[in-house]
């Protein structure tokens, strides 16, 4: 704890003018860009390895950066996405897996999960990725094995995610992109899932991301009481 309350004391006393200046704009509201769906593991920081500022990404993480899908049960991930999305109005929604997931671990072996029934409740979410996994290349196994499975769990829950009223509605119109990514901890590389190619590759900035052909050019009108 006293390392948090030092490193706390650190960052007040060498905190730029510019910083000064941002926090006290952004004291009255914020306007992210992007939601930023990823696991609870340490080594994964998004303001960091995106070097962020403050009020840029509205993060959410969990364990397996999971999204379960709608209506199954209210979860604090599928409320923070609507608000996200409603509130917010962020233009991107990106779910982004790790390599060395210790979640994605626990799925190749379940005996790891003994004695943590909440864990193993939770990743039930992430059963679509070990059945895609297990019919479709079940002689993978190991570390290859592993990478597989991350990757399947990010499209199985960016599928969950679409089940979602709020963000099935802004995708329609355009106003939402939805993406899935890999972060590679040790390389510091990320892949993204290409679904024209059906397979991850490496981020680049103008390769296409997840979303659908939107349906309508623009937000329908909100009907009015009056
Ligand atoms: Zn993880």
């Amino acid at each position: 704890m006293e390392r948090l309350i030092q490193g706390f004391e650190q960052f007040r006393r060498e905190m730029t003018a510019e910083h000064r200046e941002l926090f006290s704009r952004l004291a009255s509201g914020q306007t992210p860009h992007t939601m930023f769906i990823t696991c609870a593991d340490s080594r994964v920081m998004p303001e960091l390895i995106f070097n962020a500022q403050p009020g840029d990404l509205f993060v959410y993480r969990n364990v397996g950066n999971i999204v379960p899908p709608y209506a199954q049960h209210v979860s604090g991930v599928v409320a923070a996405i609507e608000y996200a999305v409603t509130a917010l109005k962020v233009q991107h929604i990106v779910i982004c897996g790790h390599s060395d997931c210790g979640a994605m671990k626990a799925l190749q072996n379940p005996a790891a999960l003994k004695g943590k029934p909440s864990v193993e409740q939770w990743l039930k979410h992430a059963d679509v990725a070990r059945y895609v996994v297990a019919e479709n290349r079940p002689t993978i196994l190991g570390e290859e094995g592993l990478r597989y499975l991350t990757e399947e769990n990010v499209v199985g829950q960016l599928e969950h995610m679409r089940t979602l009223p709020a963000v099935a509605a802004a995708m329609a119109n355009g106003s939402l992109r939805i993406h899935g990514w890999i972060y590679d901890i040790a390389k510091t590389e990320i892949t993204a899932f290409d679904p024209a190619q059906g397979r991850f590759r490496p981020l680049v900035a103008d390769m296409p991301d997840a979303t659908p052909h939107a349906r309508f050019s623009v937000r329908l009108p909100v009907a009015s009481a009056a």
